[in-house]
């Protein structure tokens, strides 16, 4: 075996940068995968934990370089839905078992926007009680939303850095965007006790694995909980995708990539939550399962109503656009079984990182 791999299975941190770096950049990652799903296999079982994801609107007051919902994207519909869809698609996904939901939308600072998540909060949990999990990805928000938002009932945020290299950052977004702040959010969000998550987009412009290596070992500075992380895809009508082909060569090597972080970062970290994201099924109908094979061991299904999927494109090809949600699940449960793997029905799957921290607390 690689003694790269083997070293990083002895222990988690366990690797230099350079160790990192070299791993990344494996022409054949084969045994990388291999060690990295074993590895998987060995904190969460042969299991993959579901949550429903619903978009709740696209209203964004960011203008992030890359997405497709940004607010200067003139060609985008704008939608925001009510609350009781919100709560009847979140229902949904609690009937089906799936366990968990995620809320994701454009990020919105308001005392309107938060008392509207504060109704939605507190609607699943009347009916989800402490048993179903509720991640919140909505962005960056003050310490006192945050709070509120935790006592309404969320217990995971999800807030990518996007990347962990500030320069980069910097190359990404507009001046008045700023990393000091996200990092700050995410220190928030740790304190206040939620299951924090965050990630990167990867193969972006300019992006190199010295800096890939770099988020690796930001995942664990920040300790976090959970890693929701994928292939940037460009997107025709923002600033950075606008000159970007993506032909399928470039989807090949954003995958290799995309599935590269996954494994090395689970070969690091060993015992939080990493997302197989819907990015990755973009460049390839199986990249979702490459992902669990990989070393992932979540899945985020869309529940959210056909006729909204469309104007909820961050990135260009997103799967599932014409799917309803009985059609997702059935297709998702098809996918899992086909590799082996069963769902995690009716679970929370929480990340174990987190159990062990509360557990040493
Ligand atoms: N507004 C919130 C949540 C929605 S955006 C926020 O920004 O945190 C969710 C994620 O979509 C972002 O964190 C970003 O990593 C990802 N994303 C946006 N545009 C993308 C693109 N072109 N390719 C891949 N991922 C993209
Ligand atoms: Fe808005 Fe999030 Fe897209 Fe940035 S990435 S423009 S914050 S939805």
């Amino acid at each position: 075996m690689n003694p790269l791999i083997e070293k990083a299975l002895a222990r988690p941190y366990n690797l230099e940068h350079d160790e990192l770096a070299a791993l990344l950049s494996l022409d054949d990652p084969t045994e990388l995968f291999d060690a990295a799903y074993r590895l998987k296999c060995r904190y969460v079982g042969k299991s993959v934990s579901l949550r429903g994801l619903v978009e709740l609107g696209n209203n964004c007051a960011k203008n992030c370089f890359y997405c497709g919902i940004r607010r200067e994207n003139r060609n985008v519909s704008r939608y925001h839905l009510s609350e009781e869809d919100v709560i009847r698609m979140a229902h949904w996904s609690f009937l089906q078992n799936y366990g968990s939901v995620v809320l994701q939308s454009g990020e919105l600072e308001s005392e309107e926007n938060t008392e509207y998540i504060e109704r939605i909060l507190k609607g699943i949990r009347s009916f989800g009680g402490d048993r179903f999990g509720i991640t919140l990805c909505l962005g960056e928000q003050t310490e006192e939303v945050y709070r509120r938002w935790h006592d309404a009932g969320a217990h995971r945020y999800l807030l990518r850095i996007e990347s962990s290299v500030p320069e980069l950052y910097a190359r990404l977004h507009p001046a008045d965007h700023s990393y000091a702040r996200r990092v700050e959010c995410l220190k928030i969000l740790k304190k206040l006790g939620y299951q924090t998550g965050s990630g990167v987009m990867i193969g972006l412009p300019e992006q190199t694995i010295d800096h890939l290596a770099r988020d690796i070992a930001f995942f664990h500075e920040m300790d976090l909980d959970m890693i929701g992380m994928g292939p940037y895809i460009p997107h025709r009508d923002t600033p950075l995708g606008k000159e970007i082909e993506c032909t399928p060569e470039y989807a090949a090597r954003q995958l290799d990539l995309g599935l590269k972080m996954i494994a090395v970062t689970r070969l690091y970290l060993h015992d939080v939550n990493i997302a197989a994201t819907t990015a990755l099924q973009a460049l390839d109908g199986r990249g979702r399962e490459r992902g669990i094979l990989a070393g992932a061991n979540v899945m985020m299904p869309n529940v959210t109503d056909t006729e909204y999927r469309k104007q909820y494109q961050l990135y260009a090809n997103k799967p599932c656009l014409d799917e309803n949600s009985a059609k997702c699940r059935n297709c998702l449960n098809r996918r899992i079984v086909s590799i082996g793997e069963t769902i995690n029905w009716g679970q929370r799957g929480d990340s174990p990182h987190y159990r062990q921290n509360r557990k040493n607390r």
